[in-house]
């Protein structure tokens, strides 16, 4: 199971691995944007880090709270307060269970990714974190329903999404930034995709 302790240490390892492809996430960016999404994840995930050791929260529906209050006001841009609305979302969900499982955390993940949808309206296809969001519920939702554990299904999650991330690719954008491009967008991975990839991977990490 998953509990508070783990999911700050989500938190630690997601800014670490933040840090560590600012790079790669800006070169993305600077494909089919404007070179800011390496940036902003460091910092929005650093500011969120700075934040929890400053108000340490007493439960995981708290420590959503305030890793998303403050990804919508540390990030401008799309992906500040569409990662913001993920994790206000998650916090929501989780409210103030002590424990999550393979289930709840499918279920708090999910509620998470609805609001990335409401917020950002995109639909599979279109270019967005949204195509590699979509693909990790569905894994771990398969992985719940055949009874995996919660390592096993966050490890199918987290590959689901770096397919899903790799499949932007030839794909034509239609909503954020890159939407501007046209067809010029296709023939680039999507920098949110890979950025949801790395999340995932940073909680199938902290998990197992
Ligand atoms: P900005 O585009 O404002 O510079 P970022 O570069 O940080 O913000 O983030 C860009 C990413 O945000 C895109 O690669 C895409 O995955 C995601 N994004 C943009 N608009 C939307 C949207 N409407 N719905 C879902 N994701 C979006
Ligand atoms: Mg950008
Ligand atoms: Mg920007």
């Amino acid at each position: 199971t998953l509990d508070l302790a783990r999911l700050q240490q989500w938190m630690t390892r997601f800014a670490a691995v933040a840090e560590q492809n600012k790079a790669y996430l800006t070169a993305l960016d600077s494909a089919i944007g404007d070179a800011d999404h390496g940036t902003n994840m460091a910092r929005g995930s650093a500011a969120v880090l700075a934040k929890l050791e400053a108000s340490p929260p007493s439960t995981m529906g708290e420590l959503g709270k305030t890793a998303g209050m403050t990804l919508v006001s540390a990030v401008g841009g799309s992906a500040g307060p569409l990662y913001g609305t993920f994790f206000l979302r998650l916090g929501a969900s989780i409210g103030d269970a002590a424990e999550l499982d393979a289930a709840t955390l499918a279920a708090a993940l999910r509620a998470g990714v609805e609001g990335i949808v409401a917020r950002g309206k995109a639909e599979a296809g279109d270019k967005t974190m949204v195509d590699a969001w979509l693909p990790a519920l569905a894994a771990m939702d398969e992985a719940v329903a055949s009874g995996a554990s919660l390592v096993d299904a966050l490890a199918a999650a987290r590959d689901a999404a770096a397919a899903g991330r790799d499949a932007t690719e030839p794909l034509v954008a239609r909503k954020g930034r890159a939407s501007y491009l046209g067809e010029r967008s296709a023939g680039h991975i999507d920098p949110g995709a890979a950025s949801t990839a790395l999340l995932l991977d940073a909680l199938a990490e902290v998990a197992a």
